[in-house]
């Protein structure tokens, strides 16, 4: 079996963003020589998200939308996380709502997604670099 591994490296020039990393991962996988098994990409963040969904601006404003309805990035005050004097509870809590990681099967060579499907970071805390590891391993 073989494996391969590499760091994916962002930085998203806002407090929040979501970016497609799907041309990223498939570098990788090319850069892999893997022709089947499974391709594993996860944040090295606490306070960001690695995910599989639509890759439509509109989606996009609802999940934002929909994650400060329910962890609002203010007031700071309102988390006890934010007593140890950090500003980003909502963004622990936003990063595991939308998941750590995601993996993805390999088959001949290509990710093998369903319609639509691509894969996105999800940058919670952001306005420095953060990094995403993508692990493959197969034949
Ligand atoms: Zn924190």
């Amino acid at each position: 079996m073989k494996s391969y591994r590499k760091e994916l490296w962002f930085e998203v020039p806002r407090r929040r963003g979501f970016l497609n990393i799907t041309p990223q991962v498939e570098l990788a996988l090319r850069e892999s020589g893997i022709r089947e098994g499974l391709c594993l990409v996860n944040a090295m963040h606490i306070t960001a998200a690695v995910f599989i969904n639509d890759n439509e601006s509109g989606l996009h404003a609802d999940f934002e939308r929909w994650l400060e309805k329910l962890a609002p990035e203010k007031p700071y005050s309102a988390y006890d996380h934010n007593l140890t004097g950090e500003d980003n509870a909502d963004a622990h809590i936003k990063r595991t709502i939308m998941g750590r990681e995601t993996v993805v099967a390999v088959t001949a060579g290509r990710l093998d997604f369903g319609p639509w499907e691509q894969i996105f970071y999800g940058e919670f805390d952001g306005l420095r670099r953060k990094r995403v590891l993508v692990k493959i391993v197969g034949e």
